[in-house]
């Protein structure tokens, strides 16, 4: 086996993988190291849905043997499933495994070396960056050494790579558990096929179901028979388990054979501050690049993935990998979705406080709009057309609380964007500053709105 590669990437899911296809395709030698069997690869507890518009804005999509089915939208409901509203906006269910298999046979076809069923356990660093990473192969009592021009930690919403780093290293940063969501999710052949709603990638905001989150049924496949249904809840808070929730509360309402049963977890956040540093690039839920209010991820691993490579693929170009050199990948995945996510994890926090009686509320009165919700999930910006409809409506029915909150939640929507966008650091000598602005911005915020963040996350 090579010891030496330009790049070796940790963790064979979208991200890595993706990561990988970009930097071989450009005659980079790329290892992948992957806990999982090969054939395993691809197999993810996830909703398996996608958004169309991430594959257009990538530029390719995969093959259609590895969509399972096709939806018009997203159907939101509220906890007495009484009222509801629909998103517009196209989306697939991916059959996860074929998908994984897919993306690695592009990998490979480029001359990516994947070593499987091989943990990363141990890394060498000095101030230059990283040396060399420590990978053991399962069931074997060995301890291998890699050596690398630049690493990539793609190893998903617990990071093998970054957490074995300094911590003066801003990637590697120490979350707070409620930065997450804990999930359980069931692949089910219905013993009653679905008669409703097939089309649609359907949510269901229920704060005794899912508190903190949602619980969901994702059709997978267009007779109705296949559901993927599942539920997710913030971590750290009262204990909260997802599979004891789907037991008391789902288990009964959907009955059938069990094609796949899992639990995950997902970071529901903003971004990483810097998704490289030194000559590493962090990617996918890694660097915590999922949407944080409907936990959606598949699509922006990719998109941060081929952006980190890319900007990686230039520096080892130039004979120079360092923060420095890929600092410009950054701005660009804050202006493609960073600046966007993290605004929406200010209105995360303030949807997290909300109570079934709320949600009931917003629904049954259509304070939102189909329309507005899609706009809110693509631009984040909370529209002025829904401050102004609430307004109206909670004056009237006096709850003035709610609509505080809602007015402090417009106001650092905004200013967290301009963070992300026009004040995000243009070299990373000032990214010290800027996270300390973020840092402050994020607690006035949390104070304001009484949200408790709870304790770090150990790793
Ligand atoms: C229950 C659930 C439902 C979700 N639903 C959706 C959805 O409907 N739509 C959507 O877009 N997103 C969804 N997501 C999020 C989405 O699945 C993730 O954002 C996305 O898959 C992240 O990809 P990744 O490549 O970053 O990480 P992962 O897919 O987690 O890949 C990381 C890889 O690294 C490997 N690895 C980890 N540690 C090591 C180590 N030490 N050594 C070697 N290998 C290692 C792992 O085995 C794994 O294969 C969901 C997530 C969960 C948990």
């Amino acid at each position: 086996m090579e010891n030496k590669y330009d790049v070796i990437i940790i963790g064979a899911g979208v991200a890595g993988l993706n990561a990988a296809y970009e930097l071989a395709s450009k005659g980079f030698t790329v290892a992948i190291i992957e806990s999982k069997p090969r054939n395993k690869i691809g197999d993810k507890t996830c909703g398996d849905a996608i958004g169309l518009h991430h594959f257009k804005e990538l530029g390719w999509e995969p093959p259609s043997n590895v969509i399972d089915h096709k939806y018009k939208g997203v159907k939101v409901y509220s906890p007495s499933e009484k009222y509801g509203v629909v998103v517009p906006g196209e989306g697939v269910s991916v059959n996860r495994v074929k998908f994984g298999q897919w993306m690695l046979k592009r990998a490979e076809d480029h001359g990516a070396v994947l070593l499987d069923k091989h943990v990363l356990v141990g890394v060498t660093y000095d101030e230059n960056g990283i040396k060399s990473v420590k990978v053991k192969p399962i069931g074997k009592n060995e301890v291998i050494e890699l050596f690398g021009k630049a690493f990539i930690d793609a190893s998903g919403a617990k990071p093998a790579l970054r957490t074995k780093l300094p911590l003066e290293w801003p990637i590697s940063d120490r979350p707070y558990m409620t930065d997450y969501n804990i999930a359980y999710r069931e692949v089910l052949e219905l013993e009653k096929p679905l008669e409703e709603d097939i089309e649609y990638a359907v949510i269901y905001l229920n704060t005794e179901i899912a508190p903190g989150g949602y619980w969901w049924l994702f059709p997978k496949s267009s007779d109705g028979k296949i559901v993927n249904v599942g539920l997710g809840v913030i971590w750290g808070v009262n204990n909260y388990n997802p599979r004891k929730k789907y037991e008391q509360y789902l288990k009964n309402r959907f009955k059938g054979k069990l094609l796949h049963v899992g639990g995950g977890m997902v970071p529901t956040r903003r971004p990483l501050p810097t998704l490289v540093w030194k000559n590493v690039g962090v990617v996918g839920d890694a660097a915590y690049t999922v949407n944080p209010v409907h936990g959606g991820g598949i699509g922006s691993s990719l998109q941060a993935s081929s952006i980190v490579a890319r900007h990686m693929a230039n520096a080892l170009e130039e004979g120079e990998v360092d923060e420095y050199t890929m600092w410009r990948a950054n701005h660009e995945y804050m202006h493609v979705y960073g600046a966007k996510q993290a605004s929406l994890d200010i209105l995360r926090m303030y949807l997290q406080k909300l109570s079934n009686e709320d949600f009931e509320w917003i629904l049954k009165n259509k304070i939102v709009d189909g329309r507005t919700l899609y706009d809110l999930g693509t631009k984040a910006s909370l529209v002025e057309e829904i401050v102004h409809n609430m307004s109206a409506l909670l004056k009237l029915l006096s709850r003035p609380s709610l609509l505080n909150m809602l007015r402090i939640v417009k106001n650092y929507m905004n200013k967290v964007k301009e963070l992300y966008l026009d004040k995000y650091p243009d070299t990373p000598d000032k990214l010290q500053q800027w996270i300390e602005e973020v840092d402050k911005t994020f607690d006035e915020y949390r104070q304001l709105i009484k949200y408790d963040p709870g304790s770090r996350v150990l790793w």
